[in-house]
């Protein structure tokens, strides 16, 4: 018996093979789980619906979280789930480099909303789909409490994104639905690659770890297949790092440093 047998995941914030949440999404089928995928946009239903073909038939629905219209619609058509991944991110490009202190009030609302308000959005209209003891995952990264330079106002973002995981932990424990957040290292990816000098960051993470490489969207995955199963009922309000153990480092060794 699989893992993840009996189980439906919904997974957001798919667009295309390079995303984390299909990665995750592979991860999640291959040990067993039903997945139902959201997309945001008709430009990306294509591939979306593709993805879901190779997950053994995926259900698919279109999700924008700004909209209170498309996450009621969501709600509607979903059905029970015992998990939810939360991959979605953006910041406007101009807010990805240069100083935190030019962001713009409304650039800050972007970000704010789409990167941490949504996470509230979505448990809010899917509270009723999710069973108890389900699971609740939101992708963050490090520099939500770390400086990582033109990360800026997605950091930010990410720092609330985490301070909301922990609330809707305690909101929603007594439901013994678990909320955690998974902090991935550098993958190259569409939403990454707007980030100013994004190019370079795997490479350091792979010179400088403990480990001495750096992940995958499938390895993220693998951490959402723990989460998502019965083998982490007593983990939540969490922050788990798959980056193969940068974020440990206080000083990089002087290999790594060029
Ligand atoms: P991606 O561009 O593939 O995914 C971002 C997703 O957000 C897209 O599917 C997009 O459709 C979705 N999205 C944006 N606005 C939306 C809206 N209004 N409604 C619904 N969905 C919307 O990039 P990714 O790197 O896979 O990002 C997924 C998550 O992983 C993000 O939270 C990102 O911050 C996080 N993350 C990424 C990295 C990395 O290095 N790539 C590292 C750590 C964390």
């Amino acid at each position: 018996m699989a893992l993840l047998d009996g189980k439906t995941l919904l997974v957001t914030g798919v667009a295309n093979r390079w995303s984390i949440a299909a990665g995750i999404a592979k991860q999640l089928h291959a040990h067993g789980a039903r997945l139902i995928l959201t997309y945001q946009g008709e430009r990306v239903e294509d591939a979306v619906r593709e993805h879901a073909r190779e997950f053994g038939g995926a259900a698919v629905h279109p999700c924008d979280v700004t909209s209170e219209e498309s996450l009621r619609a969501l709600a509607a058509a979903a059905g029970p789930i015992d998990g939810l991944v939360h991959s979605i991110a953006f910041v406007k490009k101009e807010d990805l480099s240069g100083k935190v202190y030019t962001t713009s009030r409304d650039g800050f609302a972007t970000a704010m909303d789409i990167s941490a308000y949504s996470l509230i959005a979505l448990v809010n209209a899917l509270e009723r789909n999710l069973n108890d003891n389900a699971s609740v995952m939101a992708l963050t990264y490090l520099g939500a409490t770390q400086i990582v330079p033109n990360y800026n106002i997605a950091g930010i973002a990410k720092a609330a994104l985490e301070s909301i995981v922990r609330y809707l932990a305690f909101d929603l424990g007594e439901r013994g639905i678990r909320v955690n957040a998974i902090s991935a290292g550098p993958i190259k990816t569409a939403s990454s690659r707007q980030v100013a000098g994004f190019s370079s960051m795997p490479a350091k993470v792979a010179a400088a770890s403990p480990l001495k490489r750096n992940v995958s969207a499938e390895d993220v995955g693998n951490c959402a297949v723990y989460l998502a199963s019965d083998l982490s009922t007593q983990v939540t309000a969490d922050v788990h790092f798959i980056d193969a153990g940068y974020h440990a480092m206080g000083m990089y060794p002087d290999t790594a440093q060029a």
